[in-house]
Parts: structure tokens; C-alpha cells; sequence
């Protein structure tokens, strides 16, 4: 049997454990937070709680997980454990691309400003746990500090070659979307590929004008876009991917429900949309999961997901 046949036999009998045996990818995954609470419980003795009720904004997602998680997490040891357990979580979930990486002020904070050492640390990670991983190495801007601050804590980064894409994220309404051009000029002469987070608090028209302005590839969320047919149209003729997060979104009060979740009106409209996790330590979201959740939702039909698999794997150039 094909993995599509699999797949689509998996959702249909509601087998987690074969949609997990099914290739998929997750683009857009934040790294330390796609370890897993079981992986935490299970190497620490710690009990992450579950979300019980929606999140009313990020400050208080920032919060939760200051409490929740960063209080235990964020010594070396700490990170290096959830590090290792977002790598693994994937790998026991069949994702076979994984998109991750840092933050470019992390390099100061967590490596003493040796972008060597940041990147060891990654690479020996990815061979220790997941080495059959497609591991596609992300730098990270958050959106509120000050340019003149990422472009020096970038200049390491940009000297390198390991690097694969840029992401832009926290705060959407911290700064306007056009004062990242120059950073993004410099990482597309590069050749990384240009993500960024957009529309998930804002608008359809920040979505546009984010992709127009950082000339970006594929828009993590750009859930908003739903809201205006035209820009709709307007990034299918544009071939503009969005790596939707589902039950983020439902969790952070953007979208009512799975039920209603506005990426069967983007695939209506022919826009690649792929389904990813985003913190899975807060979400509970393993890509499995969401495929899962999605179908029982009756969003999509299984041979709808499937294609939404096959969109992610192919936008990799990782054939099945
Ligand atoms: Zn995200």
C-alpha cells in the first residue's frame, strides 16, 4: 500500500498510531516548544498541566509558559532536554522535514555569542536523536526589538551556510512590517527562504503587505487572509504557502473552533496551506494530531489532508 493509501485508511479508522507511520512535515514548529509534555514527564518527573482554557492574548501565553515551563526550562540543561525532545517527538510523529532553529538574540543568550557552538549544538542534536530527519535550519527575529539590534545580532548568522530560511515572529503590531526589508534583502541574498508570522493578529491586508514588503515565500499563519476574497486570489496567483497551526489558533482565541478553522476556505480558494504544530508544549499539537482533528472536525475529507501532506512534503522538494 502507497503512504497516501496509508494515510488516508489511518484518518478514516481514527489510527493514530498509522498516521504517525505516514512521512509528513512540520514547518512551522518553535523549536524548545515542540517537546512534548509526555517527553517532559517521562525524562524529568515533570507534570506540565494541560491548557484547560483558551488564551486571551501572547502576553498571556508568556505567562502561562513562565510558569508552566520556563521556571524549569530555561537553564543549559533545561533547553538542552527540551531541544532533544522537540527532535524526538517529531521523529516519533513521522515527520520527515522538520523546520526549526534559534533566534538570533539566543546566539548572546545561550552561547555566549559563539555562533559555532549554537550551531553544534543543533547539528549534534539532530545526529543524536533524529538523524533521518530533514532538518531545515531557521533563524528567528522577534518582531519588537530594534533593528539595529537584529542586524547586529544577525551578522553571525548571515556568515554562515547551514542556514535554509528566516522567520519573523511575537508581537505582531510591535513595529511596521516594512522596517524588516533590509534584514530580509540581506537573508534573501543569501538564498534562505523568507518566512514570517503575519496574519494570525492582524489583518488580511498585513498579510499582503508583509509579503510584498519582505517579499517572503511562505506566511506562518496568514490565517486573516480569509477575511478578503481578493487577497485570497491574490496569494494563490502568487503561490504564497501558509503553514497553518490549528489548534493554536483555536487555543489563542483566533479562530472559534477546529470546526470553523478558515483553512478549508484558503484551500477552497486554492492556496497551499500545510498543517503544522507550533508549540506543541502548550498546544498539546503534534502534526498527527491535527491531521486527526481536523477529520473529525469534518473540515477536510481524508483524501483532503492527504494532499495537504503531499503540499508540505512537495514544498521541501521531498517527494514520497
Ligand atoms: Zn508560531
Amino acid at each position: 500500500m502507497s503512504n497516501s493509501e496509508l494515510f488516508i485508511q489511518a484518518l478514516e479508522n481514527n489510527d493514530i498510531e498509522l498516521i504517525k507511520k505516514v512521512p509528513k512535515t512540520d514547518l512551522h514548529n518553535h523549536s524548545t516548544s515542540g517537546c512534548s509534555r509526555e517527553y517532559i514527564k517521562k525524562h524529568s518527573g515533570i507534570e506540565i498541566p494541560s491548557l484547560q482554557k483558551k488564551l486571551k492574548s501572547l502576553d498571556d501565553m508568556e505567562q502561562w509558559m513562565e510558569k508552566n515551563i520556563n521556571s524549569y526550562f530555561s537553564t543549559p540543561e533545561g533547553r538542552n532536554m527540551t531541544l532533544e525532545g522537540c527532535f524526538q517527538v517529531a521523529n516519533d510523529d513521522g515527520v520527515v522535514v522538520l523546520q526549526i532553529g534559534e533566534d538570533v538574540w539566543g546566539n548572546g543568550y545561550y552561547y555566549n555569542n559563539d555562533i559555532k557552538k549554537l550551531i553544534a549544538q543543533y547539528k549534534n542534536m539532530h545526529k543524536k536523536i533524529a538523524p533521518e530527519i530533514d532538518f531545515r535550519f531557521q533563524v528567528g527575529l522577534s518582531r519588537h526589538c530594534g533593528i539595529s539590534y537584529l542586524e547586529e545580532w544577525m551578522a553571525p548568522f548571515l556568515e554562515q551556510d547551514c542556514f535554509y530560511s528566516i522567520d519573523l515572529y511575537c508581537n505582531e503590531f510591535a513595529q511596521p512590517i516594512k522596517n524588516f526589508k533590509g534584514l530580509y534583502r540581506k537573508a534573501k541574498e543569501k538564498g534562505w527562504l523568507l518566512t514570517a508570522h503575519v496574519g494570525e493578529w492582524g489583518t488580511a491586508d498585513d498579510v499582503k503587505e508583509a509579503v510584498e514588503e519582505l517579499e517572503l515565500n511562505e506566511v506562518n499563519h496568514g490565517i486573516a487572509a480569509a477575511d478578503s476574497p481578493q487577497i485570497m486570489n491574490w496569494l494563490r496567483d502568487n503561490n504564497i504557502q501558509l503553514n497553518i497551526t490549528p489548534t493554536s489558533n483555536v487555543m489563542l482565541n483566533r479562530v472559534e473552533s477546529i470546526e470553523k478553522h478558515p483553512i478549508r476556505k484558503l484551500y477552497d480558494y486554492g492556496i497551499k496551506v500545510t498543517i503544522n504544530s507550533d508549540d506543541i508544549i502548550i498546544f498539546d499539537s503534534e502534526v498527527s494530531k491535527e491531521y486527526l482533528r481536523l477529520y473529525n472536525a469534518k473540515v477536510f475529507t481524508a483524501d483532503e489532508l492527504n494532499k495537504i501532506r503531499l503540499y508540505g512534503l512537495e514544498s521541501r522538494g521531498n517527494y514520497e
